[in-house]
């Protein structure tokens, strides 16, 4: 890693951050780089801010599973969790994360790094924050570390993150739930393009000729995240296939809820956002072993 002027420490163990947070509070926390690097005025410049490094706190490295959920430390890799993914979440994360950047990229992008961005929201927060995803916090501010467990969607407003100074992302709890319909977009390149990219995370059941359990979230890298309660509280119940009428009403719909609920969203996203959503909902369709019955 590059680094000058004794600017770097590597805690080994998380009481060790603990200290290290304490003795250096104008600190930041190095994950995989790929932002820092990016923005390197964050720590190349004169100023006394010293780099931690997670790198060798192993705890940082930890899957675990249960029935319902699976644990992952903030320090694994995309790559990592896509390897882990086959066996155990569904299409919506997997595909989330198969479409963030290259593979090389990915062998250094974190889970906490992907969710610890300042200004600006990548692709996997919206996801997981469609999935019911929480983080795990550990508050390093005071002589005695506290923990947190935050939902995901709680943790972000007006395009920035609610992590205090102080904070690390531990891990995420991601739940194993599957659903009948899921579909992840990204529209545009976030890193070179913010203004002008869409991200879409949706998912739902599907009862028959019903769909119900909906949930979505568009994010716009610069203004955020949002997640629509209109099109959820529209769609709940609806009968599929979705008639061309209703999904421009919903989409329509849709905008006008953007509109008055988050700002800086430029006029191309909106006609993204409103092009994916029905896109989207034109492709619910009833389920196969439906069709196979009754036609
Ligand atoms: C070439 C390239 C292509 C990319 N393409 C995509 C793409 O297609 N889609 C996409 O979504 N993103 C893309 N990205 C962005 C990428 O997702 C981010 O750069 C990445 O999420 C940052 O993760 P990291 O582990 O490298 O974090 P770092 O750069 O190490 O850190 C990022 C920020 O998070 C903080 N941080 C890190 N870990 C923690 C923690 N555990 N707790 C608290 N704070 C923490 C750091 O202090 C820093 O402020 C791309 C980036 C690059 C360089």
């Amino acid at each position: 890693m590059y680094y000058k002027n004794n600017k770097l420490i590597l805690p080994e163990s998380i009481n060790e951050l603990h200290q290290t947070v304490l003795e250096n509070p104008n600190s930041i926390f190095f994950a995989g780089g790929t932002y820092i690097m990016k923005n390197r005025k964050m720590f190349l410049d004169s100023s006394d801010v010293k780099i931690i490094s997670l790198e060798k706190i192993k705890e940082l490295f930890d899957v675990t599973r249960n029935i319902k959920h699976v644990e992952v430390g903030a320090m694994v890799t995309t790559n990592k969790l896509l390897e882990i993914g086959n066996l155990a979440f569904n299409d919506l994360l997997l595909s989330t994360l198969s479409n963030t950047a290259t593979h090389i990229v990915r062998n250094q992008i974190t889970i906490g790094g992907a969710l610890a961005t300042s200004n600006i929201r990548f692709s996997l927060p919206g996801t997981l924050s469609c999935m019911g995803a929480s983080i795990e916090l550990l508050d390093f501010s005071k002589n005695k570390m506290t923990t947190k467990l935050v939902p995901v969607e709680k943790m972000y407003k007006n395009g920035l993150i609610l992590l205090e100074k102080g904070n690390l992302i531990k891990k995420i709890k991601i739940p194993l739930d599957t659903f009948d319909f899921e579909r992840f977009y990204c529209i545009g390149n976030p890193v070179k393009e913010p203004e002008s990219t869409v991200i879409f995370a949706f998912r739902s059941d599907i009862n028959q000729t019903l769909i119900n359990n909906i949930k979505l979230s568009v994010t716009f890298p610069k203004a955020g995240i949002f997640t629509s309660s209109i099109v959820s509280s529209e769609l709940d119940g609806a009968e599929i296939p979705i008639i061309p009428k209703s999904a421009i009403s919903i989409s329509n719909k849709f905008i006008s809820e953007i509109d008055k609920n988050i700002e800086g969203v430029t006029p191309l996203q909106k006609e993204r956002a409103k092009r994916i959503l029905q896109t989207i909902l034109y492709q619910i369709t009833p389920s196969k072993k439906y069709i196979e019955k009754n036609y």
